[in-house]
């Protein structure tokens, strides 16, 4: 059945927090256990119903198992352990990765959810340490596990322990006592930790490790998709030094990556590791069919900024389908973008099958990150057997939950990537069970262009991960924590890429380094680590702290502080909503208190833009694409607040100094000869074309359109013409700049497409505009973006890729 829509959202009413689900699942009745409906059957009915909201519908062919056979090195524990494990044989991707990582090949495992990556680094590692125990005369064998989260290196430490090879395992994070930490130094075998530990603790006492280091051979970087952007180069950073202190103590480990699929995986875990690495991404699992739908929600009957036209929100749409799925006793998961959004998803759910079937209402929930691990694993043990069928979640559970084995997956808002929205796909299906998996759009160019271009979705290749490894901003502070560690040696600079001897030199004329005939020493009393913030960028992050409490909630980046949390800003931090009080930038505090507000707000910006150096550049008849170093310079000058609809309520002035940013941009200029007697209003063009090119943008880099900034002028003093400029919004540059240079005829065709095939007047979210401009939307000319990429594009080669 297909409900009626539903006309508004309910803002201002979210449920209490639940307690004791574990409970409450266990008890639930199994009514639909052993009984599995088809998912594609059941959603036949919209397709052959021609619903105008599904864009896009195709069936993906099954794909048959691989398997193979132990290689001989396994050592027989181990084989033991993953057969009571019920892996019985191994799939083939995980034995050829497994077997190149033996032989002391760095390897890199690309697959699917599901496909279980996790065998082809655990094989070689275990195998190593037990077999190693057994030789005369050797210092033993040990392996480290990095990952994001540390929730993902506490499941990760579960499951080896579930595989009883008796190897030595710890955990190493923030939450290890002092008692924990000795025991893990002195005994562990098999260490699980994140970047940010390996930064602050393993290696700057790398002394206290010594016999961890020393006996190093494998070391395994799960989930390494996920560090792009800055992130991804402070990592790569972080490795290089890791094989440094390696080698001082005579070790060479052989490096695992495990990814998400994505395109050129090689190359993304080389350029982290710095080492030549083999990629394995053929996926030998099995897979039944999945049904792809790709779905846009209607125009509402609300009217948005300059009264633009608003779709119904995605979460809406969510809950309809969810309603829907869950009435057939199709087990689906929700993924949602902010744990306000799960809640209002699982509520509304609730009340579509409260008027219909008031019995399954107890089988749909939320899930909001946070749990105690033995809700976790109830709520998983919950979806599996059957007893809850729907659950709305965030993000969060990405990484943190193991559920796989669903009927359906329905993707509220596009991830980010292609790569991420897969892997959220893939949870759905096991084995040779058919599935289900539903992207539906939010109101933003992106999301609109994706569920009008399949192709750049279904059968495209993935992208690649970008980062910079060798932003000099990135690099600079790691070679402080380097020669900390051990001083710097003439020897050690090409380890850190092709600047490094620059950098180093800057470092000693600022006073940070200190040159001796032995090498580069750090001699300042204080910790050289402290010089990386690992997830920010840009002078000290400001602080969130909790009016109520005084608790710090964690920290902004100082590049985006002044626009985002400001006095009286509105701000989401892991999806609960604050007001910001007051913003200290002497002491960088914020003081925030929790809020039921149901108005957003947005920074008003004064943006400049200088150019310092064009390194790059291709022409398109005469119209020139460059690349290169720019100026940025910004004054968050005040802000407005806005309803849900991005109606404006009011403006506030606000008064913050200003701040400027050195980065990467690639920009295009266009000489009066060719827009001599354009139709349109020139500055609202190019405005128009500049935020419609930042949301697109994510389409060929793997960033979000929050990293980047944008600029537009008619005429920009130091191109002497009409001038259109994307930048990272991080110091140093990102990458996504380069990317966009690199794929620009792909990125300013989609562009072009996303905005002309808009179905609204004269702009709106979905195409021009954008919430995070700094000029309230104006001036935009829509027609005119398209007239102007038209004359941008004129001459520009056609590219073969669909993205
Ligand atoms: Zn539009
Ligand atoms: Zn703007």
């Amino acid at each position: 059945m297909i409900l009626p829509k539903i006309a508004q959202w309910p803002l201002n009413h979210v449920p209490p927090a639940r307690s004791g689900l574990a409970e409450k699942w266990s008890q639930a009745p199994d009514r639909l256990a052993g009984v599995r409906p088809d998912p594609l059957m059941q959603f036949q009915r919209l397709v052959d119903a021609a619903d105008p909201r599904l864009t896009h519908y195709e069936v993906l062919d099954p794909r048959p198992a691989v398997e193979s056979e132990w290689p001989g090195w396994v050592h027989p524990v181990v084989r033991e352990g993953f057969v009571s494990q019920g892996v019985v044989r191994p799939w083939g991707h995980q034995t050829r990765a497994a077997d190149l990582a033996w032989n002391r090949t760095h390897v890199v495992v690309s697959t699917g959810t599901a496909s279980g990556k996790s065998v082809a680094y655990q094989l070689p590692s275990l195998s190593r340490i037990l077999q190693a125990r057994g030789a005369r005369g050797q210092r033993g064998a040990t392996a480290l596990y990095v990952a994001p989260t540390k929730a993902l290196a506490h499941d990760q430490a579960q499951a080896l322990g579930a595989l009883g090879t008796g190897v030595r395992v710890a955990t190493h994070d923030g939450d290890s006592t002092a008692e924990e930490r000795e025991w893990t130094r002195e005994h562990a075998e098999y260490v699980l930790t994140n970047p940010d530990m390996l930064h602050h603790s393993l290696l700057p006492r790398h002394q206290r490790w010594s016999r961890f280091f020393a006996a190093l051979e494998f070391v395994v970087i799960d989930e390494c998709h996920h560090y792009r952007g800055v992130f991804g180069a402070h990592v790569a950073a972080i490795m290089r030094r890791l094989r440094r202190i390696c080698a001082a103590y005579g070790a060479t480990p052989t490096f695992i990556l495990a990814s998400a699929t994505i395109a050129e995986p090689e190359i993304t875990a080389s350029r982290l590791t710095g080492l030549p690495v083999v990629a394995e991404s053929v996926d030998n699992s099995p897979r039944g069919r999945v049904g792809v739908g790709l779905w846009e929600p209607p125009l509402s009957a609300y009217g948005g900024e300059h009264g633009a036209p608003v779709r119904r929100s995605s979460g809406a749409e969510v809950a309809d389908l969810l309603t829907d799925l869950v009435i057939d006793g199709v087990r689906t998961l929700a993924f949602v973008r902010s744990r306000h959004g799960a809640e209002l998803v699982s509520l509304q759910t609730k009340r579509l099958l409260h008027e219909v079937s008031p019995e399954l209402i107890e089988r749909v929930a939320a899930y909001r990150g946070g749990y105690l691990p033995e809700e976790r694993r109830a709520l998983e043990e919950a979806l599996r057997s059957g007893r809850l069928i729907g659950l709305a979640a965030t993000n969060a559970l990405e990484l943190g939950i193991d559920i796989s084995g669903l009927d359906a997956v329905i993707v509220g808002g596009f991830p980010g990537t292609r790569a991420a929205l897969w892997q959220q796909f893939g949870r759905a299906g096991r084995n040779h069970t058919d599935a289900l998996a539903l992207f539906v759009a939010r109101d933003d160019p992106l999301d609109t262009y994706l569920v009008h271009h399949p192709e750049a979705l279904v059968g495209a290749p993935v992208e690649a991960v970008v980062f910079d490894p060798d932003n000099p901003y990135v690099v600079g502070p790691h070679l402080c924590a380097a020669a900390a560690e051990i001083p710097l040696t003439q020897a050690d600079l090409p380890l850190f890429g092709p600047d490094a001897g620059a950098i180093v030199g800057d470092l000693v004329d600022s006073g940070l380094l200190r040159r001796r005939p032995t090498g580069w020493f750090w001699t300042d009393r204080s910790r050289a680590s402290d010089l990386a913030d690992l997830r920010s960028t840009g002078g000290a992050p400001v602080r969130l702290v909790e009016a109520e409490t005084g608790r710090m909630l964690g920290t902004v980046d100082a590049s985006s502080a002044h626009s985002t949390v400001h006095q009286g800003a509105i701000y989401l931090h892991q999806a609960e909503t604050y007001l910001v009080e007051e913003l200290d930038l002497d002491d960088d505090v914020a003081v925030v208190r929790r809020t039921e507000a149901d108005y957003t707000t947005s920074a008003r910006e004064l943006v400049d833009i200088a150019i310092i150096t064009e390194r790059e550049h291709r022409m398109w008849g005469h119209v020139r694409l460059s690349f290169g170093v720019v100026q940025v310079t910004h004054q968050v000058v005040g802000y407005l607040t806005k309803d849900r609809s991005g109606k404006v309520l009011g403006e506030h002035p606000l008064d913050l100094p200003e701040r400027s940013l050195q980065t990467a941009a690639v920009w295009w200029t266009v000489p009066d000869l060719l827009i001599a007697d354009f139709p349109h209003d020139l500055p609202g063009s190019a405005h128009a074309a500049e935020h419609a090119g930042i949301g697109l943008l994510p389409l060929v880099a793997t960033c979000d359109r929050w990293d980047i900034g944008g600029v537009s002028t008619q005429h920009h003093p130091d191109t002497g013409m009409l001038s259109v400029f994307v930048y990272d919004g991080h110091r140093g540059g990102a990458g996504f700049a380069e990317r966009g240079f690199v794929e620009a005829e792909a990125w300013w065709r989609a562009t072009r497409s996303a905005i002309d095939e808009c179905e609204c007047e004269t702009g709106c979210p979905s195409c021009v505009q954008s919430p995070k401009c700094g000029n309230g939307n104006s001036p935009i000319d829509k027609a005119g973006a398209v007239a102007l990429l038209d004359i941008v594009l004129h001459h520009a080669p056609t590219g073969a890729s669909g993205a």
